[in-house]
């Protein structure tokens, strides 16, 4: 006999649907979401395929799910991420899926909401309870009886007398509804152009993928919002990807003032109840535009028609855990998937994207001046081998005397310097003991502020000694090198009646003080800034005339070949923050190596110089995008094991034409957390089909044993 079967994909790290017997008389469709046994739990899964088949052996679905079915587009999509990153399916599936928690989906998902209403009688239990809702959030009965400190019946009276009004959880809206005719803003001529042609390619048939250029402070935002606006207009919706840190108050008031209300934003700080509404909302198409960092991309919106990557070149698109993928190039993806226009804009485009349009597969569109014809910040070299600074210091005269002059004048200066804490490394002076992190093969960064040494890798987290932990000598630590909590100190110091503040990810009070500090900045609260990538990116600060880099050399002399675009981006970046406003801006960037092309383009203002030499560069090597790469980490608890294992799996393939497969050899961080880490790095031209061959290779592989993992990482971003 037979019966339907369904092939049901569960959010664990299979790579394959397992299949169900589908019980008689349950209606069922492929994308709905279910509950089925596995092994001895319930878990949700969602039905990837039905067929007739002999279901006999099949244990049964269990029922299903409330949520939003999974449309084709968004299974096609999240197969495709699977064979692209080699991740299991599973996996993938589980960045899409936000299931309704499990403790509240029996309780009747009914809120409560003060109304207007006095009550007839009141007590101090009433009196608490009014208290607790006074902010006009809907709430589950529960939790305002929890709140208040009283039990449920008090809530019930109130409701009964119509002080507080009850409704579904599911009616409040979750995000406003953009107006696209709210704040029409006055574009540039430049930028009424770049609009016009965004806007109309939305319309064609296949809507293209379009890099567009503009240097910094040149109005890409505005010109974006113009194909967000075209999109709201058609009753659609529109995605802007932006790194995390680039959420800020600025850009969601700037939203807001464009579009009356402010974009629902999703990212890791949206948790529980409101990440599961939003969820819905997307899905039915309710809310318009989503701003999210990468994970944004993995929604089921219901009509997508435009993906905006902001700040594209940034190398926090790429997640380096889990699902090894680039946001940017899978939004490319879904865009061909969803038939929707995708725009990446930056002021420094990834190489790839550049090639990417030379190859005519994107479209190019160029902002080449700063709003309001506002000049580019002059940019000057300061070369360390000839312009001395006293021990222990680590701004230049020339430095000094320019910052002194810029808050003189009542402007803002910002000193950059890309490191976080207040010294990178810790030694004994008298036994010259290095502190090293115990779990990763990295020096421990003292935090002076939080008093103690800090592992950047792992989170390890020791207090600093009075004494040396290996030869006991007393006060004998020697702080070596500068981190940005060393330079606040020199400007203390220097300018002692100045403000200033030192801003980087360690920041004490999370994003939400962070956004109060910015918009304390841009309101012109601060005169100097001291700050690490965190402020050196999207932020618009207008009194800012006056940018020193204190060592733009920093990231030049690691291995990685993408050292030079790295370094260049984040200079053009960091630069670009000066003389976005009324006031013409400058950079000084002291370096030890003047001449190298990364500065002197940087001094020159020749980006295409540099950008075509580094190009040649890369397709000589055969480098991405001129040829293809993928990173296969083994990592076990012990360094035998994993080297075995490495090169156990190096032993079993043999590369096809076009495919070099290099190592095995240490990681470039050879610990971390804990596991010792051997790196397989394959290489092959850009047309072999290198997701084909890895899995080849990897079925062919030794079965992984103990505490051994193998992580894939098809084009790392470092390397
Ligand atoms: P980018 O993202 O290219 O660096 P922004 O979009 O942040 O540049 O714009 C830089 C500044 O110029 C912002 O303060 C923005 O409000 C302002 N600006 C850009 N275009 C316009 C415009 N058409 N009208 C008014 N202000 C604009
Ligand atoms: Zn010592
Ligand atoms: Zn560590």
């Amino acid at each position: 006999m037979t019966s339907r079967i369904a092939d049901v994909l569960i959010p664990l790290a299979l790579d394959t649907a397992y299949s169900y017997a589908v019980p008689d008389g349950l209606a069922l469709e492929e994308g709905d979401v279910v509950q089925v046994p596995l092994a001895t739990r319930e878990v949700a899964g969602v039905v990837w395929g039905l067929r007739e088949g002999q279901g006999g052996n099949f244990k049964k679905i269990t029922g299903t799910l409330e949520g939003p079915n999974l449309s084709p587009k968004m299974r096609k999509f999240i197969d495709w991420v699977s064979w692209y990153t080699l991740a299991p399916k599973g996996s993938a599936l589980a960045m899409s899926l936000k299931f309704p928690d499990p403790d509240r989906s029996e309780i009747v998902r009914i809120g409560v909401r003060l109304t207007a209403n006095l009550p007839k009688r009141m007590t101090p239990a009433r009196q608490k309870v009014i208290q607790a809702a006074q902010d006009g959030v809907v709430r589950l009965k529960s939790e305002i009886a929890h709140a208040a400190g009283v039990s449920a019946s008090v809530v019930d009276g109130l409701i009964d007398e119509g002080v507080l009004e009850t409704l579904s959880l599911l009616q409040e809206p979750v995000a406003g509804l953009p107006n696209p005719a709210f704040g029409d803003t006055t574009l540039s001529d430049g930028q009424r152009d770049a609009a016009g042609e965004i806007a109309a390619a939305m319309h064609e048939a296949h809507p293209p993928v379009i890099l567009l250029e503009g240097v910094t402070g040149s109005g890409k935002t505005e010109v974006y919002f113009e194909a967000v606006a075209e999109a709201v207009r058609q009753g659609k919706q529109a995605l802007i990807l932006m790194p995390e840190i680039a959420l800020t108050a600025q850009f969601l008031d700037r939203f807001a003032a464009r579009f009356g209300v402010k974009p629902a934003t999703w990212h890791s700080g949206v948790t529980g109840r409101k990440r599961e509404r939003l969820y819905a909302a997307i899905a039915s198409g309710e809310v318009k535009v989503v701003a999210g960092a990468r994970s944004a991309l993995f929604l089921p919106y219901a009509n997508l028609s435009l993906i905006v990557v902001d700040e594209e070149h940034e190398t926090a698109y790429k997640q380096d855990d889990g699902v090894h993928y680039h946001a940017r190039d899978m939004a490319v993806v879904r865009g061909k998937i969803e038939n929707a226009m995708v725009v990446l804009a930056s002021a420094t485009p990834s190489i790839e994207s550049r090639v990417n349009v030379e190859r005519g597969r994107y479209r190019y569109v160029k902002l080449p001046e700063r709003f309001g014809g506002r000049s580019m910040p002059q940019i000057r070299a300061i070369d360390l081998r000839r312009e001395q600074i006293p021990k222990g210091r680590w701004l230049s005269p020339t430095l000094v005397a320019s910052v002194e002059e810029t808050v003189g004048r009542g402007e803002q200066a910002l000193l950059f310097l890309n490191r976080r804490g207040y010294a990178p490394l810790t030694l004994c002076r008298a036994c010259a003991h290095r502190y090293e992190c115990p779990n990763c093969s990295a020096w421990l960064v003292e935090h002076r502020f939080r008093r103690s040494l800090v592992c950047h890798h792992c989170g390890h987290v020791e207090r600093t000694p009075q004494a040396c932990v290996e030869c006991g000598s007393i006060d004998s630590l020697v702080p070596c090198g500068p981190g940005v909590e060393r330079i606040a100190e020199e400007v203390a110091e220097l300018f002692p009646d100045k403000r200033s503040i030192v801003l980087s990810s360690d920041f004490p009070g999370g994003t939400e003080r962070l956004r109060t500090e910015l918009a304390a900045i841009a309101a012109g609260e601060v005169d100097i800034v001291i700050g690490t990538q965190l402020v050196a990116k999207g932020h618009n600060f207008p009194l800012m005339t006056l940018v020193g880099v204190l060592d733009a050399d920093i990231g030049l002399t690691s291995g990685d070949p993408r050292a030079a675009e790295r370094t260049f981006q984040m200079l053009q970046q960091v630069t670009g923050r000066a003389g976005r406003g009324e006031k013409p801006g400058r950079a000084l960037v002291q370096t030890w190596q003047p001449e190298h092309p990364v500065i002197a383009a940087l001094v020159s203002g020749d980006a295409e110089r540099f950008y075509e030499e580094e190009t040649r560069v890369r397709e000589m090597a055969g480098l991405p995008p001129f040829g293809r790469l993928a990173s296969l980490i083994i990592s076990a608890e012990e360094r035998e094991v994993a080297e075995a294992h490495a090169r156990a799996m190096a032993m079993v393939t043999e590369p096809p034409p076009g495919v070099m497969v290099l190592g095995p050899a240490e990681a470039p961080l050879a610990l971390i957390r804990g596991r010792y880490r051997y790196r397989l790095l394959v290489k092959t031209e850009r047309e072999v089909d290198l997701q084909g061959y890895l899995r080849s290779w990897l079925a062919r592989c030794p079965k992984v044993k103990g505490n051994t993992r193998v992580s894939i990482d098809v084009d790392p971003q470092s390397f």
